[in-house]
């Protein structure tokens, strides 16, 4: 039977999602704010970044962890190309990179329009070469995460960076703080969490819901409500299954937007992704530590 203190079950068709004899483990700890895990299955490495202490850190499947970069910026979130390239989110340089074959960084994006961004948060990239990502204020509100300062865009938005010309479009701009987004299985919608709060404390904890068309984000709905904590990075799996980050837990919802159960995890969660060679091993950055644990299904996120 699965333990109760770890899993959750909210329905029924959450256990066939998860193994009952899996463990939590934690892969790490050590870290101020872990985010922005990716794995690389040609090398068995995660990567993820610890804000605070300017750093990314690489885990390799014999269990070392070493430094991969420092200073690193201030970098937040990271994915991989379909060439297998890190593209990451800098709050610091408030830019988006690729990490070539070589070594070498490409700014890809740092202003739109004039005017510098905010502080790249979380990124995505289509089969078509589009890379996606949210530019929320996170990384300019403090020295902490970043360096503060005023920000110069009017809203923050979801861009869209066109692969062939470099063109940056704002997609959608209808957030408080936009922050963790991805694909759902065949690409034709993508899921952005709105993670900002309001003065009043009652902005709504969920994410939301695109059909992508061309360079924009149209139908804009509310795909989940989560009733802990608010939702920062998450991933989805092969059948549409949704795996977020939310106060100390991991929550996966049906493709309907149904709540199936949580993971209890420690720490507060920021992000997760699937890696290992089945990718059926949830990786997830929680606040100072790095988890992992084995679950039935499999993450679509491409390479
Ligand atoms: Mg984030």
């Amino acid at each position: 039977m699965p333990s109760p203190s770890l899993y959750e079950i909210h329905d029924p068709r959450f256990r066939s999602l998860i193994v009952g004899s899996a463990v939590l483990e934690e892969l790490y700890s050590g870290c101020r704010w872990a985010e922005g895990p990716v794995w690389f299955d040609d090398a068995q490495q995660l990567l993820w970044s610890d804000i605070p202490n300017q750093r990314m850190l690489r885990w390799v499947s014999d269990g070392s962890v070493s430094v991969y970069r420092y200073p690193s910026n201030f970098a937040n979130g990271h994915t991989r190309d379909r060439q297998g390239r890190l593209i990451s989110c800098e709050h610091g340089t408030r830019r988006v990179t690729r990490t070539e074959a070589d070594g070498s960084i490409t700014v890809l994006a740092d202003s739109f329009e004039g005017k510098r961004l905010n502080s790249p948060n979380d990124v995505v990239v289509r089969s078509d070469g589009s890379i996606w990502f949210s530019d929320p204020t996170y990384g300019i509100l403090s020295d902490y995460e970043g360096y503060k300062s005023a920000p110069e865009q009017e809203k923050r938005s979801i861009y869209r960076l066109d692969p062939v010309t470099g063109a940056l479009t704002a997609a959608a701009s209808d957030f408080l703080q936009p922050n963790g987004l991805a694909f759902s299985p065949g690409e034709t919608k993508l899921y952005v969490a709105d993670s900002g709060t309001n003065p009043d404390d009652t902005a709504p904890a969920h994410i939301r819901v695109y059909d992508v068309e061309g360079t924009r984000l149209t139908n804009s709905g509310v795909f989940c409500h989560l009733d802990e904590g608010r939702p920062d990075g998450f991933r989805l799996d092969t059948n549409g299954n949704l795996w977020t980050s939310g106060g100390h837990a991991v929550h996966c919802f049906a493709p309907d937007g149904t709540l199936l159960g949580k993971i209890r995890i420690p720490q507060g969660v920021s992000n997760l992704t699937f890696g290992g060679p089945r990718r059926n091993r949830l990786f997830i950055t929680a606040t100072q530590s790095v988890y992992a644990i084995y679950v039935t299904a499999t993450g679509v996120q491409r390479p």
